[in-house]
């Protein structure tokens, strides 16, 4: 896969040149929209390889500059760029058509207040844990567990269950600061989800964050597993969200919680949207949830 993302990455930097911004953990990478941009250097258009889709912040909807990663070779690139992509591109996008999996605990998944506390592999998962501020009242509540054998080892799983309590999706963490991957997760579209749903009482504030290891420190929040709402959580915000909507990203990503405040704050959220701006090296599960003191007003 990361591989792949390079090479793409490479033939779209024949089409627009060096990217403004990239964030290789998300695949996310951004360009002055050929378009629009006009010399300002604003780096409106976003790519995201792995989801195979650009956007123009700017001029998205009026020039229609965002779809699927294939139509933007078609308007900005060459026949043989757009043919180099097809092969290249990712396989997952092609499988995520067919069908997926009914998701399932990875292998040895053990609940954290069930473990053997003594066993070497489970100590190291339990001291990471501990380590990160997390309580067994918190384990309890999400059903934290973790596993030391099989493709998910060596790391902390947060389940995730939908309205009626059926499994549907899972974060799984690696407790070793060495590992490559920090989080593996199912093959279960994540955008289709929304992150124990079962738990979220619409009713009342809601906290959108980006991890699970922040929501666990909020009273009521909702992950976006990343830095992008999705459609789904979007449109559920919209119609479900009764009180306040507290938007509090990791502090290194102002950008995406501006963007994410403007989206959200129109019709019937209009004026209902909070932000949060935490130091730029933290986030809420740094903090432990201690975000009062960050709280800021956007014009
Ligand atoms: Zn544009």
């Amino acid at each position: 896969m990361t591989e792949e993302i390079d090479v793409i990455l490479e033939l779209i930097c024949e089409v627009l040149g060096e990217p403004k911004k990239a964030y290789y953990s998300h695949s996310q990478f951004s360009w002055n929209c050929p378009i629009c941009d006009e010399g300002r250097g604003k780096g409106n258009f976003e790519v995201n390889i792995e989801k195979s889709t650009y956007n123009c912040w700017s001029c998205g909807d009026s020039e229609g500059t965002h779809g699927p990663i294939g139509k933007l070779f078609d308007k900005f690139g060459t026949k043989k760029q757009k043919k180099l992509y097809l092969l290249v591109r990712p396989e997952e996008r092609q499988e995520k058509r067919s069908f997926i999996p009914k998701v399932k605990l990875p292998d040895g998944f053990t609940k954290i207040l069930d473990c053997n506390k003594i066993y070497p592999p489970y100590r190291e998962g339990i001291n990471y844990l501990k380590s990160r501020g997390i309580t067994d009242e918190m384990c309890e509540k999400y059903g934290i567990g973790l596993t030391s054998i099989g493709s998910f080892a060596g790391r902390i799983v947060i389940p995730s269950y939908d309205k009626d309590g059926d499994l549907n999706y899972f974060v799984a963490r690696s407790w070793n600061p060495r590992a490559k991957q920090k989080y593996m997760n199912p093959k279960a579209e994540k955008d289709k989800i929304i992150f124990n749903e079962n738990l979220i009482d619409w009713e009342k504030d809601i906290y959108v964050c980006e991890g699970m290891f922040d929501a666990i420190f909020l009273p009521n929040a909702v992950p976006m597993l990343g830095k992008h709402l999705s459609e789904l959580l979007f449109t559920t915000i919209y119609e479900k969200a009764k009180g306040d909507v507290i938007i509090c990203l990791d502090g290194d990503a102002y950008e995406n919680a501006v963007k994410l405040y403007h989206t959200l704050n129109g019709g019937v959220l209009y004026n209902r949207i909070k932000m949060v701006r935490l130091p730029m090296d933290k986030d809420v599960c740094d903090l432990r949830g201690e975000i009062n003191d960050y709280y800021i007003k956007i014009k």
